[in-house]
């Protein structure tokens, strides 16, 4: 039989979410999403929609979202960009800012495992920068190496280590004449986002999800904060691609999440919380738990693999997530769930572990 399919199509290795499982009901710890429900002004602007206006396309640039978030984030809304899920943004980032005969963009070894397969899909090259032994970003490897730019998750994933806004101000500042682009997904869990310096520095992309910290992952959405000229640069790249990449549903859901910071700054304590204690309590029956600043932790035991942990949990009816990865292999990831749903996870380890 022919095979209609291009090269690219037929040669690239996708990225591989995490498993959605329904063979039975699982204890779900495996894909980072939030435990609590999205907040009570979010579910009112969702049964204020009119049904009838379905029929009409959305806000082609989310106006009235990215008006919200621009409140939200005390910055001006033409600095603010929308896209379906944060995911979006980031495939946008790559033909907006970096060259396929350019010096490539530099990332992390170990970290969100979306950017290489971006640089394979847009024939861009990737440079990768090692991070450090116990797990933390280099970033005087990353100054240094030569790239067209830089992208970091901070807290970075899957490790969920966080940087300091302190070192990534002198990072951008030192990265003056490229671009630094900031995956900002994990931030309501660390609460040192750089989002305030694009008003210093032109060459800072922030990149920010509803799915974590809203607590609206089903929704698709995310939005990108930086310089006039960047915005432009992923509204031309959006508009060579989808005119209307969010719907009217979620524009209205997420405008109102995001004005409701109230009740997100409380639930995410709670997942912080939360986090600190599973922390804790995995140190307890043996595994080291590398330093999490994310609603994640990333945790290796002293006598099983990482691929065992996974599949005895899974075995019990609950999931998390192990890549099987140089350097990473032996750890899972273990995203923070309710309390219940922690005590779950733990009980399960329990019984295998003794
Ligand atoms: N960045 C990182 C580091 C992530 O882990 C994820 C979630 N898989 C995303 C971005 C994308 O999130 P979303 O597309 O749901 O906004």
């Amino acid at each position: 039989m022919k095979n209609y399919l291009s090269k690219k199509a037929r040669a690239i290795t996708p990225y591989t979410a995490g498993e959605q499982r329904n063979d039975r009901k699982y204890v779900k710890l495996n894909t980072n999403e939030n435990p609590y429900p999205p907040s009570e002004k979010a579910l009112q602007a969702y049964r204020a929609l009119q049904f009838a206006d379905l029929k009409l396309y959305p806000s082609p640039d989310s106006d009235v979202l990215c008006r919200a978030i621009a409140q939200a984030e005390n910055v001006e809304r033409e600095n603010v960009f929308c896209g379906n899920g944060s995911d979006e943004i980031l495939a946008l980032c790559f033909p907006a800012f970096f060259d396929p005969d350019g010096e490539g963009a530099a990332f992390a070894d170990v970290t969100y495992s979306f950017y290489p397969v971006f640089c394979e899909f847009f024939n861009i090259p990737s440079v990768i920068v090692p991070l450090k032994e116990d797990f933390t970003m280099d970033l005087d490897a990353l100054s240094a190496a030569r790239a067209q730019g830089v992208i970091l998750a901070n807290p970075n994933a899957p490790t969920g280590i966080g940087i300091p806004l302190n070192k990534v101000e002198e990072f951008v500042q030192k990265n003056r004449d490229r671009i630094v682009i900031i995956d900002e997904a994990y931030m309501p869990f660390f609460g040192q986002s750089a989002a305030a310096l694009i008003k210093n520095y032109d060459n800072l992309l922030i990149v920010k999800t509803f799915s974590k910290g809203y607590s609206l992952a089903g929704m698709r959405c995310g939005y990108a904060i930086g310089a006039v000229s960047l915005i432009n640069g992923l509204k031309c790249c959006k508009d060579c691609f989808n005119s209307y990449p969010v719907d009217r549903v979620c524009q209205a859901v997420c405008a109102a999440a995001i004005g409701d910071q109230d009740y997100y700054a409380n639930r995410n304590a709670l997942v912080v919380k939360e986090r600190e204690r599973l922390s804790k309590e995995l140190e307890n029956i043996g595994f080291t738990v590398l330093p999490s600043s994310s609603n994640f932790v990333f945790a290796r035991h002293k006598n099983l693999s990482g691929a065992e942990v996974y599949r005895q949990l899974r075995e019990r009816g609950v999931l998390v997530r192990h890549f099987d990865r140089p350097r990473i292999s032996q750890f899972c990831r273990i995203t923070v769930g309710s309390k219940e749903q922690n005590d779950a996870l733990l009980a399960a380890l329990r019984e295998f572990l003794r």
